[in-house]
């Protein structure tokens, strides 16, 4: 399987390359990039053949199968729907698009067209997560009455561009995190947010764009979830948090890039931690993205579930600037 890395971004070089080239018959062939001398730089730096300023060029070079689209985000949607036009299998980075009717009519063609769109929400990926799954699907907590997330993070001085002070690029720390946050909350209760109410602002980085968010959302089952966002926070830690009516996880350190945290189960018996397998988050995300292109498997996270970690951060980012309760339109999904 070929592929074309549409984004000359750091989360390709830093972690999508290396798990691209970790699947038996998966080749980089090219890269695009705004920048003819940073795209050359960055395929020289990669190894990979091809280097182009024109999207088009890439997409008509047959001998692409898939692309990774990693721009920044108001780009996510013309530069998808040209791949799926040109029939190339779509692994797009969150958050989908800017709007919700962009990201919906990402997936809608891609399906018409037939060709595989998956987002790239890593932490369904996480030995953790399936951990943490895994209690909840086998009632190891009961019915589930709240969940917590914190995901309050010190943003790295190299990621302090257009995140903090670009809007019209897809700034802020609501399209950057609470995506995630949404789509994790997704994964292990099976449900979405009716609705949010939210308070946002900036606490030091933000730049036109909010750096800091919190939120509550009511779900369908009447749990409650309440999530913490931010780029200005050195010392917090991540952690996510479920508490039912037969026990509690505290997991700390699990909202990350990395295979690392601590799972504990608290319950009557006690409190005990929980083993999980420490593997490499992307390494299996694009496992299963190659496996649903080969027609055996399904992606860890598809275009609906980014329609809807979209929907959710849209209706936080709205509630937050009305001061009122929001209800979550998920464009017919
Ligand atoms: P970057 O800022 O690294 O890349 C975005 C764009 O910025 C690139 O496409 C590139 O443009 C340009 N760029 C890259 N490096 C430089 C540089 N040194 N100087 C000037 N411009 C540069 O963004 P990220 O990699 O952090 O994020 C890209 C996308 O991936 C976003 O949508 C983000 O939300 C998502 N993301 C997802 C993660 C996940 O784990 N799922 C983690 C991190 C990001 P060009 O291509 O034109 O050269």
């Amino acid at each position: 399987m070929r592929w074309g890395l549409i984004g000359a971004s750091r989360i390709a070089s830093g972690y999508v390359i290396d798990a691209i080239r970790a699947q038996a018959d998966c080749e980089i062939q090219s890269v695009l990039s705004t920048s003819t001398s940073r795209g050359a730089s960055f395929a020289a730096n990669h190894g990979i053949a091809d280097s182009y300023t024109d999207l088009d060029a890439l997409l008509t070079d047959a001998s692409v199968d898939a692309v990774y689209i990693s721009t920044t985000n108001e780009k996510h949607h013309p530069q998808a729907m040209a791949a799926i036009a040109a029939g190339k299998h779509v692994l797009c980075e969150k958050p989908l698009a800017m709007s919700l009717s962009e990201a919906c009519e990402m997936v809608r063609t891609a399906e018409e067209k037939g060709v595989v769109f998956a987002t790239n929400h890593h932490l369904r990926n996480a030995g953790s997560h399936l951990a943490i799954q895994d209690l909840i699907a086998n009632d190891r907590i009961g019915k589930v009455l709240s969940a917590r997330v914190f995901h309050a993070v010190n943003l790295p001085e190299h990621l302090r561009g257009w995140r903090i002070n670009d809007a019209a690029a897809g700034g802020g720390v609501i399209p950057d995190i609470t995506v995630h946050d949404a789509d994790t909350i997704r994964f292990h209760l099976s449900e979405d947010p009716v609705d949010v109410v939210a308070k946002s602002g900036s606490s030091g980085l933000g730049d036109g764009v909010e750096d800091s968010v919190m939120s509550v959302w009511s779900m369908p089952s009447g749990a409650m979830v309440q999530t913490h966002e931010s780029f200005t926070h050195g010392y917090a830690g991540t952690g996510i948090e479920f508490h039912g009516t037969k026990g509690s996880i505290f997991a700390r350190n699990v909202m990350t890039q990395e295979p690392v945290g601590e799972i504990r189960l608290v319950d009557a018996q006690g409190e005990a931690a929980v083993a999980y397998e420490k593997h490499n988050l992307y390494h299996r995300a694009l496992g299963l993205f190659v496996e649903a292109v080969t027609g055996s498997g399904q992606p860890s996270a598809d275009g609906v579930d980014g329609v809807k970690s979209l929907a959710v951060a849209l209706a936080v980012r709205e509630a937050a600037k009305s001061g009122t309760a929001t209800t979550v339109d998920y464009g017919g999904f």
